[in-house]
């Protein structure tokens, strides 16, 4: 299997060259040339399977120059230190009452070392991009550059500590991350990281690292000390092929379960920010696994839902602050590879793009449209709303969830009133409450006034008798290994100096 760009024609590439690439030159992504596809019998061979297991069979599909070995190592070591042995535990909730409600499966994606679903793949990409420097006789050193708001740098840090061969250097606005983010950050241990504050806010930080990836002059300079910077952006392949993996491991526990039979159709529902995770779910649909609908949740900044709704793109309009922060994003990136497999039409695709860039809007056609309509429903909850659930599904399941879950089985309630379809559905959820905590505490009805974000996890846990996850419990007492910081001026120069470290 080979990969080609969304917007002009490359000569196809290796799993391993795009995974190492990133992002194509033309500006496009990386996309298979072609969706492989998985027979009932083969979805059916998962269920004796472990995760670890699940996931080496399913990379295989796309990973075609991987060996099997190497995809079995990558898996094993990518999902090793997940809390729980499932890896993605799937908690069913149903009301026993009453027969008129279907079941809703809760993917837990957030069992891993940051205790969101980044780490799914994460923990994963820098497996495959050390396989991948192997396999292409690449000699340099790939050095990461993250420039973070927060959640990313920790799941990147977490992701690449040791990784042969890679360094990773992360820079967070100082003062402009939570004490929790701030913590999980600078504790991090491993030899080949940096962590480093900048004096300015999120967006001086992330020009700071955009205008070095820009730089020929610094580019020079690290190939002398055999060094390639790289980057960990959720659009680059290696990131997103490990997220089809939980649909299909999801979907045969639910058939474990006993719930339905394998062949059985079941809906996804899924919080939606840059279109990864759910653009995830459309492979696994493509390549066979029984889904109905795709359900596309949003908050508040739901620029998806009119999309799907209108077949309108437009990002001119305010931006929210909410309690997802996560999908307050107004370019969802990975969409574009959605446009790529419904038209299979490079210019097409590139002109929107070029349309998204000028004007921040851009129109599909009315067949385009009702293409998309088949496989999605969109819609949005409010802040209310997304309250609301997280109150709602803890009164009556002692089930909790964070905010973003929230969102998605807010907008699970409204497609089945309006559609009346009560299939199961596999709604991921994408970070633990106590990554949350204050929103949680708030949705709950409980005070956050004055009390520390270290004290809230207590607080939240003995209220809910549920347990703090340990790498949260344990950041009080985490030794502090990174207390470098700088002017934006000087963020190439430290990172010049850490390259040839
Ligand atoms: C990143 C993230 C999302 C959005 O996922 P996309 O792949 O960007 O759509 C949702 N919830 C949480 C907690 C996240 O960290």
């Amino acid at each position: 299997m080979k990969y080609i760009s969304t917007r002009s024609k490359i000569e196809p590439i290796t799993s391993a060259e795009a995974i190492l690439q990133g992002l194509s030159e033309d500006g496009g992504l990386f996309v298979p040339e072609s969706i492989p596809r998985m027979k009932l019998e083969e979805i059916e061979s998962l269920i004796g399977m472990t995760y670890e297991q699940r996931a080496a069979a399913i990379l295989q599909k796309f990973l075609t120059d991987y060996t099997a070995d190497e995809l079995a190592e990558c898996s094993e070591l990518a999902y090793d230190w997940f809390d729980t042995r499932a890896k993605v535990p799937l908690s069913i909730l149903i009301r026993n009452e009453t027969n008129t409600e279907a079941p809703v499966g809760v993917m837990e994606l957030w069992h891993g070392p940051t205790s969101a679903f980044k780490d799914m793949a994460l923990q994963m990409l820098p497996r495959l991009m050390s396989a991948a420097l192997k396999k292409t006789g690449e000699q340099k050193e790939i050095l990461i550059l993250v420039a973070t708001s927060g959640d990313t740098g920790k799941a990147a840090l977490a992701g690449f500590a040791d990784v042969p061969q890679t360094k990773i250097m992360v820079f967070y606005p100082d003062g402009g991350v939570s004490k929790i983010q701030r913590l999980q950050m600078v504790t991090q241990a491993g030899k080949n990281v940096n962590v480093t504050a900048v004096r300015g806010n999120f967006d001086d930080a992330q020009t700071g690292v955009k205008n070095i990836f820009g730089d020929e002059k610094i580019r020079e300079e690290l190939a002398k000390a055999n060094v390639k910077l790289s980057s960990a952006n959720s659009i680059n392949w290696g990131r997103l092929v490990p997220q089809i993996v939980y649909y299909f491991s999801s979907y045969v526990e639910f058939v474990k379960e006993g719930y339905f039979k394998i062949g059985d159709p079941v809906n996804v529902a899924v919080p939606t920010g840059n279109f990864g995770n759910i653009l995830a779910g459309y492979y696994a649909k493509k390549m066979g696994l029984p889904v109905k609908k795709l359900i596309c949740a949003s908050n508040i900044n739901h620029v998806l839902t009119d999309f799907f709704q209108t077949g309108i793109y437009d990002r001119n309009r305010a931006f929210h602050k909410t309690i997802t922060p996560s999908m307050d994003i107004l370019i969802s990136s990975n969409l574009e590879r959605l446009l790529y497999h419904e038209t299979n039409d490079i210019e097409r695709v590139k002109n929107f793009m070029a349309e998204l860039k000028e004007t921040g809007k851009y129109k599909i056609d009315a067949p385009l449209k009702k293409r998309l309509d088949k496989i999605f429903y969109a819609d949005y909850a409010d802040e209310a709303e997304t309250s609301s659930m997280i109150r709602r599904i803890f009164e009556n399941f002692k089930y909790l969830v964070d905010t973003h879950t929230a969102v998605a089985l807010s907008v699970i309630g409204k497609y089945r009133h309006d559609t009346r379809d009560m299939l199961p559905v596999i709604v991921a959820s994408t970070a633990s409450p106590f990554k949350f905590t204050a929103a949680v505490l708030n949705s709950l009805g409980e005070s956050t006034q004055g009390i520390d974000d270290l004290e809230q996890l207590d607080k939240l846990s003995n209220l809910t008798n549920k347990r703090v996850p340990k790498n949260l419990a344990s950041l009080e007492s985490a030794k502090v290994l990174h207390e470098n910081i700088c002017d934006k001026e000087e963020m190439a120069a430290r990172v010049l100096e850490f390259a040839k470290k």
